[in-house]
């Protein structure tokens, strides 16, 4: 078995006086592993992937990534812990419209002190690995969504993070356009990339996960476990 990337130790969140939106769960993702989490809106699945990315803090319990316990860090120790752990993705790709697309790419690589000629060099490199190298100099509003949320899947890689999260990343696309992108984290995944995915879309689930877990007010319901059961599922 590999080394755990993420820990979950009997996390609850609640906001306010609401239903806990997350109760008591626990959960570890190994190295190398692709995670789908489902569940129907206001589940807790946001909540989740929020905690996991130091965006939000438990209440109670404990989250641990990569070795960095991420429930107890402020906020510079969780900036700095998302720049060099995390890549995420999220649902309207959260690019800025007034920087070209290779200076989206570059972005975390310069708030992370990296040298502007070898982040360039990479960002190039990502941009032809996700077949997008020829909008280098173009603003985000001219792409298409799926060619845009490719520009955030190169963004999210750009530290190398040894974790990526993606928050409903084929939400805003059309049916072709999300099964691209699920090729694309299924390609990045047998590279080695450890995933975790929150989606309502069963098709991506299954089409770039090699586990499911389903939450129903903010608890874990069912985890199906390995490769073997996203292959009956098919
Ligand atoms: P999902 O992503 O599965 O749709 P969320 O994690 O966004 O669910 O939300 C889980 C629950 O927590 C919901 O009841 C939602 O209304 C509530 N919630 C989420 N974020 C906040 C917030 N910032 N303030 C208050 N309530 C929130
Ligand atoms: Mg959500």
């Amino acid at each position: 078995m590999t080394a755990p990337v993420i820990e979950l130790c009997d996390v609850s969140r609640r906001y306010d006086d609401g239903p806990p939106a997350l109760h008591d769960v626990s959960l570890t993702v190994r190295a190398g592993e692709a995670v789908a989490v489902l569940g129907p809106s206001g589940s807790g699945k946001s909540t989740l992937l929020n905690l996991i990315a130091g965006l939000d803090r438990p209440d109670t319990g404990t989250v641990t990534v990569d070795g960095v316990r991420v429930d107890g860090l402020g906020e510079a120790g969780a900036a700095r812990y998302r720049r060099a752990k995390i890549g995420m993705v999220f649902q309207f790709f959260n690019l800025l419209d007034d920087l070209t697309v290779a200076d989206n790419v570059v972005l975390p690589a310069q708030l992370a002190g990296m040298g502007r000629g070898g982040a360039a060099r990479r960002a190039a490199e990502l941009l032809d690995v996700l077949g997008i190298g020829r909008y280098a100099d173009a603003y985000p509003g001219r792409l298409s969504g799926g060619e845009r949320q490719r520009v955030a899947v190169a963004r999210a890689l750009m530290n190398r993070p040894p974790l990526l999260l993606a928050d409903e990343p084929t939400g805003a696309l059309d049916t072709a356009s999300g099964e691209d992108v699920g090729r694309l984290l299924a390609d990045l995944n047998a590279d080695g990339q450890t995933v975790v995915v929150v989606t309502h879309d069963l098709a991506l689930a299954r089409s770039c996960t090699t586990r499911t877990i389903r939450l129903v007010d903010g608890g874990i319901t069912d985890a199906t476990a390995g490769a073997g059961a996203t292959e009956s599922a098919r």
